[in-house]
């Protein structure tokens, strides 16, 4: 006696492929949101480009809102004379001014470089839901390189991160602004 089959094969490949279509969809909504996180990593690093050809570490930021980008900024602490001008304070200033609101719940935050504690600090104040970032700060990174400032367990927001988004681009453009300020020094001792 064959035991009797407990799922009708025609039922079971139709869940199998709804299963299929669910994965797939899943991944193809991730693709979606990485091609995204990509394009909006492209307008910091436009940012960036601007803060070099004024002399400043190029850095670049901006704030996304419902897929819009409401601010953005780059690294000008030396031409604004303000130690918190980096990209990511002045990309939150003009959000929260764009919208009227100091706090940018739900908002996203691309930056090229690894936030410091400061900017970290002030994502949270803000309510900024994720930052995305593009290379490492080894020295004063404060996601995931000095410390993991964003997940202090005195903190009542949670803010999520994501790292290495267009990362070599990111690298490349900060590389080539201390190489050349290398060769400046050096060529001003000759
Ligand atoms: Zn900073």
């Amino acid at each position: 006696m064959y035991a009797p089959l407990r799922v009708c094969p025609l039922r079971a490949r139709a869940e199998c492929g709804r299963v299929v279509q669910w994965r797939f969809r899943l991944r193809a909504r991730r693709r979606a949101k990485e091609r995204m996180d990509e394009d909006f990593m492209r307008v910091a690093l436009a940012q960036a480009a601007e803060a070099r050809r004024r002399g400043e570490v190029p850095v670049g930021a901006v704030v996304v809102l419902q897929g819009e980008v409401i601010g953005a900024g780059f690294n000008r602490p030396i031409t604004a004379r303000d130690p918190t001008a980096h990209a990511e304070i002045v990309a939150l200033r003009r959000a929260a001014r764009r919208v009227r609101n100091y706090r940018l719940t739900g908002a996203e935050l691309f930056v090229t470089i690894e936030p410091c504690q400061m900017c970290v600090g002030a994502m949270v104040h803000a309510r900024v839901a994720r930052v995305v970032y593009g290379a490492r700060e080894p020295k004063a990174g404060a996601l995931e390189s000095a410390m993991r400032a964003h997940e202090h367990p005195a903190l009542n927001h949670r803010l999520a991160a994501r790292g290495g988004v267009l990362e070599a681009d990111c690298r490349a453009l900060i590389q080539e602004f201390f190489r050349s300020r290398r060769q400046d020094e050096g060529e001003d001792r000759d």
